[in-house]
């Protein structure tokens, strides 16, 4: 089977759980609550070299997965959306191969049955409509430059590497475009934008006022609003530090933020300009409360599903 089969088979499989599941097409996915409505086991441990495996149900036992809880959340998403294709399109035991799947293998030799779980990874994790959405917010048709694929990355919560194959494959981006883009790290376009950050750092305008942002502590959030004048002042949760000093914006163009603390449950961050006659806000949406355990430590052992309905 080559890709293209593979992302067509896949891309169907990912359309038709997410409709069976009722989940949103337009925005970020909660790939944890889908694994718990499929009735899989999730558990997540500190593994050496693999990122995930799927087990699937037998006779006397449900189907389960165990993710690497050393990864990024970005990764471990990835993960958890490919061993659900795994189940999903009906295939046996996976255990993800290596620590750099892009890296280990030449993609063309990859297995039919992991060529079909990556790309359900993508699919169901980018529905197309999510991904024009998040771009539309950004001011965007198409990404034109690295940045764009960066920031569309941190809206659906995937990885940059991820989601640059993804715009290629949905054809906003040539290969060869691409190639050159694949080049730029993460890291880099973090610097540019906010200097020395430790975690991710979000590119927020008007056109983001509104939106739902899954936030990591360490992230930062540059906010380009000029008409917010100057010294503007914000509400919103702890854990939420307003840069003094903003690196990426000018005095009078905006404010920046700091995630410095942990956000336990939704909550709306509001920036008012002084007179108090302009605002701007958005919902910061923390990592799902039933994956916290797999992000907070690589110790602690998360499990949900049918046997046990609860963390532990
Ligand atoms: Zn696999």
């Amino acid at each position: 089977m080559n890709w293209l089969m593979a992302h067509r088979v896949a891309g169907i499989a990912a359309a038709n759980l997410r409709r069976r599941l009722d989940l949103p097409e337009d925005c970020y996915v909660d790939v944890f609550a889908a694994l718990r409505r499929c009735g899989l086991m999730v558990a997540g441990q500190d593994m050496a070299s693999l990122f995930g495996m799927y087990f699937p149900p037998g006779p006397s036992r449900h189907g389960g997965i165990l993710l690497n809880s050393t990864m990024g959340e970005a990764t471990i998403r990835h993960t958890a959306a490919h061993e659900l294709g795994h189940a999903e399109l009906g295939h046996g035991r996976c255990l993800a191969d290596g620590r750099d799947p892009f890296s280990a293998t030449p993609p063309q030799q990859w297995p039919d049955e992991e060529k079909q779980a990556e790309a359900f990874a993508a699919w169901f994790l980018m529905p197309i409509r999510a991904v024009k959405t998040t771009l539309t917010r950004l001011g965007l048709d198409v990404p034109r430059e690295a940045m764009d694929v960066y920031q569309l990355s941190l809206h659906l919560s995937t990885s940059y590497r991820g989601t640059l194959r993804h715009v290629q494959h949905l054809r906003m981006v040539t290969p060869g475009v691409a190639r050159g883009w694949a080049a730029v790290t993460p890291t880099r376009l973090r610097a540019r934008l906010g200097g020395q950050v430790a975690g991710r750092a979000w590119e927020l305008s008007g056109l983001t006022e509104g939106s739902r942002l899954p936030v990591e502590r360490g992230d930062r959030l540059v906010v380009r609003a000029p008409w917010l004048g100057d010294s503007p002042y914000f509400t919103g949760p702890d854990g939420v530090t307003m840069l003094a000093e903003p690196r990426a914006v000018s005095p009078g163009d905006g404010v920046e933020f700091d995630i410095t603390g942990c956000i336990d449950s939704e909550s709306v961050l509001t920036v008012r300009s002084r007179d108090r006659r302009e605002a701007w806000s958005v919902t910061l949406m923390p990592t799902p409360d039933d994956h916290r355990g797999l992000i907070a430590s690589a110790r602690t052992q998360l499990l949900v599903g049918p046997m046990s309905g609860a963390r532990r």
